[in-house]
């Protein structure tokens, strides 16, 4: 069954909005997708007419919340292709996710012991292991910047050593959109005994996604960029890995036994879910992939990707457009360039007059903007509602603007 960018938008309430004036065009989509109406009822559904604390209550009500809950757990498992249901951890976000795994293994690693990063990372993937190489006395260590991304396997293999613990990467760059060679740098990783973590925030509607063929000991993700509510997110950790590692928070659900002179703690995935949960949102969550599950990431992607070219094209036919190209074999819908003599903030507000939202600044990784030289880049991110119609009244906008420089 073919895609139809224009069926798949009837699902998307925000995108009959008009934004000074104009029809929107939503170009910020790395950011954040829209909300999908699966996940939209699924959440009002739950808020007017199931609220109940899980995990705790006899009755009905909390009885089914907690069944329900757990049936969105096993939602997660299928789509990323996990063995266990409890080697899914509901958490906030791919930032939660990140500090949980940072911040329960800086128990466990020893001074001198050195973590890995690439140099695309966003924040969230640089700031926690900072934070713990602080603590821990560990030494964090960055891959040399190559615009030529088949080259960073190589790198990898010469910078890591006996004391490197854990290599942390991103799946897709949410600033340059360009695939890594996750397979390639798991490997290696795991041919030295090394843990993986991948940020797999920019990755699920680009292609399928099976951490188990993968086989990286960690990967995160947020709905919210998966059409699916803000403050729902996952963790996917390895089970003989989180068996070992102390809990992140703690305090109610994580426990087995609490007496005032010790606790003990609840198995995985309940150890690392400390406090009421987000239920409505694990449950708008799993409505989201449930709805991407049957249309096919497959089918996103290939539109996704034919809009890219288009824009691409359209972009390289503006002679003050300066584009940041990298060498890749796979992208996601991020485009980020910008217009010689102007400020990427001020192509955004122009951009904007004309109902376009775009992204522009750092894309948090300033220390990449710094690699890269440059302050930041304008940011157009593309998801499967948008179509050429919008592309290439985006370009025509961009020429107008041109004038402005
Ligand atoms: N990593 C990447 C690659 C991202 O794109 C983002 C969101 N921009 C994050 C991490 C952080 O995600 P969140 O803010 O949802 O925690």
């Amino acid at each position: 069954m073919s895609f139809s960018p224009q069926a798949f938008r009837q699902n998307f309430p925000q995108l009959g909005q008009r934004v000074n004036d104009k029809a929107l065009i939503y170009f910020d989509n790395a950011a954040s997708t829209l909300k999908h109406a699966a996940a939209i009822n699924r959440s009002h559904s739950y808020n007017s007419y199931e609220v109940s604390n899980v995990h705790r209550g006899a009755h009905t009500l909390s009885r089914q919340g907690t069944e329900n809950y757990e049936a969105a757990r096993k939602v997660v498992q299928r789509f990323i292709g996990a063995e266990h249901d409890s080697e899914i951890v509901f958490t906030r976000g791919t930032t939660e996710s990140i500090n949980l795994v940072a911040s329960s293994l800086s128990g466990l690693l020893q001074t001198g012991d050195e973590i890995v990063l690439s140099p695309f990372e966003h924040h969230s993937n640089i700031v926690p292991w900072q934070i713990l190489c602080e603590k821990r006395g560990c030494e964090l260590k960055v891959l040399d910047y190559s615009n030529d991304i088949h080259k960073l396997s190589d790198i990898l293999q010469k910078v890591i050593s006996k004391k490197t613990r854990l290599v942390s990467f991103l799946h897709y760059s949410n600033s340059l959109g360009h695939r890594m060679p996750v397979e390639k740098m798991v490997e290696i990783c795991r041919e030295n005994q090394i843990m993986t973590l991948i940020d797999g925030a920019q990755a699920l509607l680009s292609e399928k996604v099976d951490v188990k063929s993968l086989g990286c000991d960690f990967y995160c993700f947020s709905g919210h960029k998966l059409f699916a509510p803000y403050g729902i997110g996952v963790l996917y950790a390895r089970q003989s890995i989180l068996e070992k590692m102390p809990p992140y928070q703690s305090g109610g659900s994580m426990i087995d036994r609490v007496t005032f002179g010790k606790t003990t703690y609840a198995d995985s995935p309940q150890k690392f879910e400390a406090g009421t949960p987000n239920v409505a949102g694990a449950l708008a969550m799993a409505s989201a992939l449930n709805a991407i599950e049957k249309d096919g990431v497959q089918n996103y992607h290939k539109h996704v990707d034919q809009l890219r070219q288009r824009l691409l094209k359209g972009l390289r036919a503006i002679p003050i457009c300066e584009l940041y190209e990298f060498h890749a074999d796979h992208f996601c819908g991020v485009v980020s360039f910008n217009m010689k003599g102007a400020h990427s903030s001020d192509v955004g507000t122009l951009l904007d007059k004309y109902g376009v939202a775009v992204r522009s600044g750092h894309h948090c990784c300033q220390p990449l903007m710094d690699l890269m030289g440059i302050a930041g880049t304008v940011r157009a991110s593309l998801a499967p509602y948008n179509t050429q119609a919008e592309v290439d009244f985006f370009i025509e906008t961009l020429k107008k603007i041109e004038e402005f420089f």
